[in-house]
């Protein structure tokens, strides 16, 4: 039997030339893949999109293998015309952004080089990357403490349970008690549930007083968890007030500002994050708006030994006689070993965007979704839940029931024509639209009313 040849490599100096051949191959496909949907997702809903991948990959593991370049091109092809594709404006459900075309290709470079962020052997300059890129972002929310940090992890639920268990560890001994508001990500109370602490308790966070009687009864070192941004309606706690109340009785302040957080880069909204500064810890994702692709998380605490707790050693990693000759010690700085240079693609857009870049592309979802607002309120047939706070907009077609409402996403969905999220807001299930994409035009805003009126009996 003949022995087939060993595949390149992606690295080295022959990585590049191994690499461009195959990388046209994937953006031919993207862009035949995104052509053949036609859409913002795959119409025909799961049974369609499942019987063309099945067909696809009959044999997932061949006994031998197939030729390299066709398998890669019918595969992303595949994928791209099976994707729910958040550059396309009518893909507005979640927080699930369209990342920079920039981003997207100095991704590819960590790819290629696979550097790994738990010692500095296995990445001298990404670990390098990472300290000067981490320290400027945690500057951004810390401005006035000396020596900021912030730990990058694989998005905001990752960050909450950092946070929750940072928070755990500088009260050694009672149990941490977490009181966070009604509208809390789930992966705060999933993170108080893995690290054994008792269930969350729930206070209107926009209500100083209730809060205040909350934290007087409650036993023990308490976290308050508020959140910049929720991800149902994009709602700010009032971070100043709640920061007030939790300092008076001496307990620690998580913020998740895992959507709202890069208002810091806009001069105009900034203001909306007052009071920031003042928590035990803030959650960061750059994958909402920030425009990464996944993953791109952070979690920020105001000096750099608060991460202390997360010291760890092995041998063949951060030995202490290599720490003492001048060996950075990555591993404490994540709960993961082998961990992806995240950092390279939020660094490349950092630089070359600049504040002033990433400020406009917050600003301009942020005004896309007033518009969107606009429309609906003046929509004879279509009730607007409330003003955005940020770039979600919540609407409904006036007196249809939760379930029609419900039926008209789902058509949507199926038929390929709009992905649209939804939300339950005082009691009634909302259509949302989430805008994270700065491409939006006031033309494809009236497409996205004109699709759900036509959705509506
Ligand atoms: C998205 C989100 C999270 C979770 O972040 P992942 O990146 O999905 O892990 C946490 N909190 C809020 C407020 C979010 O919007």
């Amino acid at each position: 039997m003949r022995t087939p040849p060993t595949p390149p490599l992606a690295g080295g100096t022959a990585g590049p030339d191994a690499l461009r051949p195959l990388v046209d191959i994937v953006l031919g496909a993207l862009g035949d893949g995104a052509a053949a949907r036609g859409g913002p997702l795959p119409a025909g809903g799961p049974d369609a999109v499942a019987a063309r991948v099945r067909d696809l990959l009959r044999d997932p593991l061949p006994a031998h293998g197939h030729p390299h370049e066709s398998t890669l091109r019918d595969l992303v092809r595949t994928l791209a015309e099976g994707s729910a594709d958040p550059a396309d404006p009518l893909c507005a459900a979640h927080l699930h952004t369209p990342p920079l075309a920039l981003a997207v290709a100095a991704d590819l470079a960590a790819a290629a080089l696979n550097p790994s962020m738990d010692s500095w052997d296995q990445a001298p300059a990404a670990s390098e990357i990472e300290h000067g890129v981490t320290r400027a972002l945690a500057a951004e929310v810390y401005p006035a403490r000396p020596a900021p940090d912030a730990l990058v992890t694989t998005g905001g639920t990752e960050s909450n349970q950092l946070a929750l268990l940072l928070a755990r560890e500088r009260a050694p001994g009672a149990p941490l008690r977490v009181v966070c508001g009604p509208d809390t990500h789930h992966s705060v109370h999933r993170a108080a549930w893995l690290l054994g602490l008792p269930a969350p308790v729930t206070a209107p966070l926009d209500d100083p007083a209730a809060l205040h009687r909350v934290l007087a009864s409650t036993l023990g070192p308490a976290l308050v968890v508020a959140t910049a941004g929720t991800t149902d309606t994009g709602r700010i706690d009032p971070l100043s007030a709640v920061a007030d109340v939790t300092a008076h009785h001496g307990a620690g302040l998580h913020v998740d500002a895992a959507y709202g957080g890069p208002l810091l880069f806009s001069d105009t909204r900034r203001r909306l994050l007052d009071g920031l500064d003042r928590a035990d810890s803030v959650t960061l994702d750059l994958h909402k708006l920030g425009w990464q692709p996944v993953a791109a998380g952070l979690l920020a605490v105001p000096s750099a030994d608060r991460a202390a707790p997360l010291a760890h050693t092995a041998e063949y990693l951060n030995a202490a006689d290599d720490t003492d000759a001048g060996l950075p010690d990555l591993l404490g700085r994540s709960l993961r070993t082998t961990r992806r240079p995240d950092i390279l693609k939020i660094a490349v857009t950092l630089r070359a965007l600049g504040r002033a870049g990433l400020g406009d592309l917050v600003d301009r979802v942020c005004a896309t979704a007033q518009d969107l607002a606009d429309l609906v309120d003046k929509h004879p047939r279509l009730d607007l839940y409330e003003r955005p706070t940020l770039s979600t907009v919540l609407f409904r077609p006036a007196g249809a029931t939760d379930e029609r409402t419900a039926d008209i996403r789902r058509a949507l969905l199926t038929e390929g024509r709009a992905v649209l999220g939804r939300a339950r807001a005082d009691g009634r299930v909302w259509l949302k639209a989430t805008v994270l994409n700065p491409h939006t035009t006031a033309e494809r805003l009236d497409t996205l009313i004109a699709l759900v009126e036509g959705s509506t009996p």
